[in-house]
């Protein structure tokens, strides 16, 4: 060991999806949108002008702030930007989780809130889904479970399953003295969002992305939304790690698909009449699934193994996400592609499982 080694930060970091090198694979592990995003978003990345990146971007991306602002009725100072909900998360982490008491999260959900509290050092609990994979709100409920603060995404990752909004309320309630972060990344999709109470709780910060519904993965853009004291303490952190996040180019990318109202609901709708499409397949071919609310199935086959089908799937140029991690070993997290794409799927499933 080297002697500098001692004084090393040691994490297990996040391991994110595989972005394939080859062309014309079908794309289905990363929960990306099928779709391109808002013909806006085109305009005005072509209308940026080079000499001008010798500026600085505005650091409170008050644009992108503003129109958001306004999509979603709150006030600016409600609405805090970063780079992808990841950023946005983890700065979250970082304000609000300081306590000696641990964040609860699920024990199957997504795989960057341990990673984070490893990272920053924050305790925490994962509360085991029951055997349906749901999340029991009473076990979050600070009197029974004292608690640093609590996390979970709605719909769940990579599970799919929406926690109704009576649930959801009820854990925010039942926690009134530390935040609640609800992580929205896959809402758009049908599930029901958590936004029309945070008027009513200021310990409730609701996190959205443009990765998903606004087909902007590879813009970097999520955003926050809460009680103006919440905003204000994520933006002391922010400004106390890294002034310019956002970009000149992922203001303008980001404002333009916020203003494009008709064309996230049209992408969002075809997305999800595919995902129902989808689960007919699915269940023709034998595969079990619970109902999702997010822009991808997690399925499991009884008769076949989730691991030889991830890798026939492969070798097949089909990329889906496989966990090999306890209680989902068995399970393929396949996202919605274009309804050509699923119809490839489908079509390869059907002659692999024949014989099976
Ligand atoms: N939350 C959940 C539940 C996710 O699945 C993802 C996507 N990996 C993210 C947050 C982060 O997405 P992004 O940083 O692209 O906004």
């Amino acid at each position: 060991m080297r002697s500098w080694e001692k004084n090393v930060r040691k994490v297990v970091p996040y391991v994110p999806g595989e972005q394939p090198r080859e062309e014309n694979v079908i794309k289905l592990n990363t929960n990306e949108n099928p779709y391109p995003p808002a013909p806006g978003v085109k305009r005005a990345l072509e209308q940026l002008r080079a000499e001008n990146l010798k500026k600085y971007p505005d650091p409170t991306a008050s644009e992108l702030v503003g129109a958001l602002a306004r999509r979603y009725s709150v006030k600016p100072e409600q609405v805090f930007v970063g780079v992808g909900s990841d950023d946005v998360l983890a700065m979250a982490f970082l304000t609000f989780f300081n306590s000696e008491k641990p964040v609860l999260f699920p024990d199957i959900t997504y795989s960057f809130y341990d990673v984070w509290a490893e990272l920053f050092r924050i305790p925490y609990e994962q509360i085991p889904l029951n055997d349906r994979f749901q999340i029991c709100p009473e076990q979050y409920f600070s009197a029974d479970h004292p608690n640093g603060g609590v996390i979970f995404p709605n719909p769940n990752a990579p599970t799919g399953l929406e926690l109704e909004p009576d649930a959801v309320e009820r854990i925010v309630r039942e926690n009134p003295d530390v935040v609640v972060i609800v992580d929205e990344a896959y809402v758009d999709f049908g599930a029901k969002s958590a936004l029309p109470l945070v008027e009513k709780y200021d310990n409730l910060l609701v996190v959205q992305t443009f990765s998903k519904s606004r087909s902007l993965a590879g813009m970097r853009i999520g955003f926050a939304i809460g009680s103006e004291p919440l905003i204000s303490c994520l933006n002391d952190v922010k400004y106390s790690f890294n002034s310019y996040t956002m970009s000149q180019a992922v203001i303008a990318a980001g404002t333009a698909a916020v203003e494009d109202e008709e064309y996230f609901q049209k992408t969002v709708r075809d997305v999800i009449s595919t995902r129902e499409w989808m689960k007919e397949q699915l269940r023709a071919l034998g595969f079990v699934f619970d109902d999702s609310k997010a822009n991808f199935i997690f399925a499991s086959h009884p008769r076949v193994p989730a691991r030889k089908l991830f890798e026939a799937l492969r070798d097949a140029h089909i990329y889906v996400r496989y966990f090999d991690k306890p209680r989902i070993d068995n399970y393929l997290r396949i996202s919605i592609g274009t309804r050509e794409e699923m119809e490839r799927l489908t079509e390869f499933l059907a002659e692999f499982l024949k014989d099976r």
